[in-house]
């Protein structure tokens, strides 16, 4: 193994250090480190992170690896300053048995650039009507504590109510794609004035909120752990803030493209906006960005969601929703919050890896702690090109966008994954 001296870093917007990285973990800090057998790396004016820890990745292996298989999305973790990633469960086959969950593991740990913690789906091949083996899934190698059919919204109450009762035995929770079919029938985007004008069905924002407010008073009175996926209205911002004055065991993310797209895209009639739940109005951003700050929002997780090109580039009622994310996500955060690292870390990594009850994640860079960070390069600039993602698919809603930040080192348990804005492998 080989040994790290990050000199001048800046350990979470602190003032500079050096950083010793060996045999995976931070070996010490503080002004002046030696270490003649280490590879000397300058971190002048970079500010090293607690590895970023996303809840929500779509990696679509098993079944659709045209899009996306466990190692690209990997690289393009590493890429975004990630060190590990929680996969959704809507593969195919679906991610619904233990043998399902270790396959995916196992390539995660085949491809070495992120730890890959599988998530389990709630019912059996996302049907909505029988719950799957959870048991098995979290005595499974991969041990899975997160449940998901996300992609569909587990709505009937009575399998809510149950898979939150089962998962309670062994800490694990279940992560919400709140959204009430029947209120979304044919949808295609938000409805509301730019919906009317275009003359497309409208995904109403009552359709996520009434099933978080549903789904708070089951994990209340179940005392069981519930996370909610993707909110985007200021109405669940709302039902949210209740929830947990009330003490309600709930979390909740929003990713980086609520934060910062808004409906009037939709104007444009370009299927890379298209995505589950829709992009929201202005006033829906504003909510979502107070919220995320204040932390009635807990996390930013990415919803990265790869598609072939046959999918997605074609007319706006056939595409699929999604959008890519992992390769940008630290960039729309300190655009949208600015330099604020504690915040970001907290956010990005701390609180996400304790939701997922990741070891070894989501812990500031200090001796003894497990060697996972990023070293973030907050004064570049970057121009999101396409065709330079490490995704196999390019259904990024900010190409050609200039965004602040670069992602210079990512290192898992002291290995380097990306060097030089580059992946080592
Ligand atoms: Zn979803």
């Amino acid at each position: 193994m080989t040994a790290y001296l990050i000199r001048n870093v800046s350990v979470v917007g602190a003032a500079p250090t050096d950083l010793l990285i060996r045999d995976g973990v931070v070996a010490a800090t503080g002004a002046g480190l030696t270490a003649p057998d280490a590879t000397v790396l300058d971190a002048t004016g970079l500010v090293a992170l607690p590895g970023l820890v996303d809840l929500h990745t779509h990696l679509r292996e098993p079944g659709r690896e045209d899009a996306e298989t466990v190692e690209s999305g990997s690289r393009a973790a590493a890429l975004g300053g990630y060190t590990a990633v929680c996969a959704m469960a809507n593969t195919s086959p679906v991610a619904d048995t233990a043998g399902v969950v270790e396959q995916v593991w196992r390539l995660g740990r085949e491809a070495g650039l992120v730890d890959v913690q599988p998530i389990g789906a709630v019912t059996v091949g996302l049907a909505g009507e029988r719950l799957a083996e959870l048991g098995a899934m979290a005595d499974s190698a991969a041990r899975v504590r997160i449940f998901s059919d996300d992609g569909h919204c587990v709505a009937d109450p009575k399998l809510m109510r149950r898979a939150l009762e089962y998962v309670k035995a062994f800490d694990g929770v279940v992560a919400q794609h709140a959204e009430e079919p029947r209120l979304t029938e044919g949808a295609q985007m938000h409805e509301g004035e730019v919906s009317t004008r275009l003359g497309l069905t409208g995904w109403p924002a009552v359709a996520e909120e009434a099933i978080i407010a549903r789904d708070v008073l089951l994990a209340e009175h179940v005392g069981s752990r519930l996370h909610i996926c993707h909110v985007s209205t200021a109405g669940s911002v709302e039902v949210l803030r209740h929830a947990k004055a009330r003490g309600v065991k709930v979390t909740a993310e929003v990713t980086p493209h609520h934060l910062l797209l808004t409906d009037e895209k939709a104007a444009s009639y370009d299927p890379v906006y298209k995505v589950n739940p829709p992009l929201r109005t202005a006033s829906d951003v504003a909510a979502l960005r107070a919220a995320l700050a204040e932390g009635v929002i807990d996390i930013v997780a990415t919803d990265h969601a790869p598609h072939a090109v046959e999918d997605k580039e074609c007319e706006w009622a056939y595409a699929r929703p999604g959008m890519l994310g992992l390769e940008t996500a630290l960039s729309i955060a300190l655009d949208v919050l600015g330099p604020q690292w504690d915040l970001i870390a907290e956010r990005m990594s701390r609180a996400p890896a304790r939701i997922a009850g990741l070891d070894g994640h989501g812990l500031d860079p200090a001796p003894g702690v497990p060697a996972n960070l990023t070293l973030v390069d907050p004064a570049a600039r970057r121009v999101v090109e396409p065709a330079e993602l490490a995704s196999r698919s390019r259904n990024t809603p900010y190409a050609r966008m200039t965004l602040p930040g670069r992602i210079v080192a990512t290192f898992l348990r002291g290995e380097p994954t990306v060097l030089d804005g580059k992946a080592v492998k």
